[in-house]
């Protein structure tokens, strides 16, 4: 898939700062903003990839801003976490892990966070 990954992006700071988060990986079209994480690590992270990929899939599915008003809205009506473009991701994200034990399961979950955009964080222990 064509994607391009930005390290230390400005707006993944912001979110960054205003969600409390850790790390987080926003997905703008087709670009994928990071800021708390390094390049390398995120990329040798075949879930978390993966279900950044499934945002990136789902905005040129739907269109630049009908994805995000799709996504808006849906968050509105279910919440974040059930938002059906989060469960879609986090499906995708975690095809790889059926040989993990349930710790490392755990340990490798990608959460949305709670922002009206497909912002995710990995939580770290
Ligand atoms: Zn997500």
């Amino acid at each position: 898939m064509d994607f391009k990954v930005v390290e230390r992006s400005p707006f993944a700071r912001i979110a960054r700062m205003v969600l409390k988060s850790s790390n987080v990986a926003m997905v703008l079209g087709k670009t994928i903003h990071l800021s708390g994480v390094s390049r390398d690590t995120f990329l040798k992270d075949e879930g978390w990839l993966a279900h950044e990929l499934c945002h990136i899939r789902q905005f040129r599915e739907h269109g630049f801003f009908r994805f995000l008003w799709l996504y808006l809205k849906e968050s509105w009506r279910v919440g974040y976490y059930n938002n059906k473009f989060e469960v879609e991701a986090r499906l995708e994200g975690m095809k790889h892990r059926r040989h993990l034990n349930p710790s490392q399961k755990a340990a490798s979950a990608i959460t949305p966070t709670e922002a009206p955009l497909p912002i995710d964080t990995k939580r770290t222990e």
